[in-house]
């Protein structure tokens, strides 16, 4: 467990289109957001970040897609923690039907590992999407991935949060020239599907606080998109500085005693804690 407890902390542990799984660590210990990643990839991934899997009381579901579900069931059987999805998003796939989750609607909150879990509906093509405001003691991290558009209840659910996790999937210009098929171009794009830089990019502009520290660019895809382009996208709109000349991360240093905001991006290779 992370020696500080007066702060959470996010550990992305994979993000992207071959496998999602972050960990939020709070003071009664461990929540795991999705498991799209092998066991052994997860263990290993722990390992590197300091984290013991013992330590993991409960896994919350943003959605159902096979990128951030299709480790559960494995994981599961070696580490029976408490399993929570919202309402008719496990009925799909019989892996996940076969698991005793629990479920929840959009908008209601939970309470797990001493912090309180805020859901909030995003907007993907699947039954009931949700994003996660972990709060506690003062200290807040807003999640949001696998999104067409930023909701309503996304932007209450993310502003002012101490760490913001929000997905930046495509450069357009990228996608359009990519490898994908036009309905699979249609269907990133689509209010159902994922954001662009520029709408993370602007949505980053809604949702940063003068207290955010930590602005973390998520679900980043390997053929449409470059970890430097989505940082520079929300650098460029929130007046931040790129940090050098490669543009993988970014600083928005701010006056009077705030604290200075970090832009970067989360990788489907390597973990990345956010401390
Ligand atoms: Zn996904
Ligand atoms: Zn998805």
């Amino acid at each position: 467990m992370p020696s500080s407890r007066d702060r959470l902390h996010l550990y992305v542990l994979a993000s992207g289109s071959k496998g999602n799984c972050s960990i939020v660590a709070g003071p009664g210990g461990l929540v795991m957001i999705d498991d799209g990643l092998s066991r052994r990839e997860v263990l290993s991934r722990m390992e590197a970040c300091g984290l013991r899997p013992h330590d993991v009381r409960a896994l919350v579901l943003t959605h159902e897609h096979g990128d951030h579900t299709g480790g559960i069931a494995v994981w599961h059987r070696a580490f029976p923690v408490e399993l929570f999805a919202s309402e008719g998003s496990t009925e799909l796939r019989r892996a996940l039907r076969e698991l005793p989750f629990n479920h929840f609607a959009p908008g209601e909150t939970l309470e797990l590992a001493g912090m309180r879990v805020d859901t909030f509906s995003t907007s993907h093509d699947i039954a009931n999407p949700v994003g996660f405001r972990f709060s506690c003691d003062g200290d807040a991290i807003g999640y949001a991935t696998d999104t067409g558009i930023m909701t309503a209840a996304m932007r209450s659910g993310l502003r002012g949060a101490r760490i913001i996790a929000l997905e930046a999937n495509h450069d357009v210009p990228m996608l359009a020239c990519g490898p994908y098929p036009r309905y699979l171009q249609d269907r990133i794009r689509s209010d159902r599907g994922h954001l662009s830089n520029e709408q993370a990019a602007s949505a980053a502009a809604e949702v940063v606080g003068e207290r955010t520290e930590h602005l973390i660019a998520m679900h980043i895809s390997q053929e449409n998109n470059r970890p430097s382009l989505a940082v520079r996208a929300i650098a460029g709109t929130l007046g931040a500085e790129l940090d050098d000349e490669l543009g993988s991360t970014a600083t928005l240093e701010r006056s009077g005693g705030l604290p200075s905001l970090h832009i970067r991006a989360a990788g489907q290779n390597r973990p990345v804690a956010i401390l």
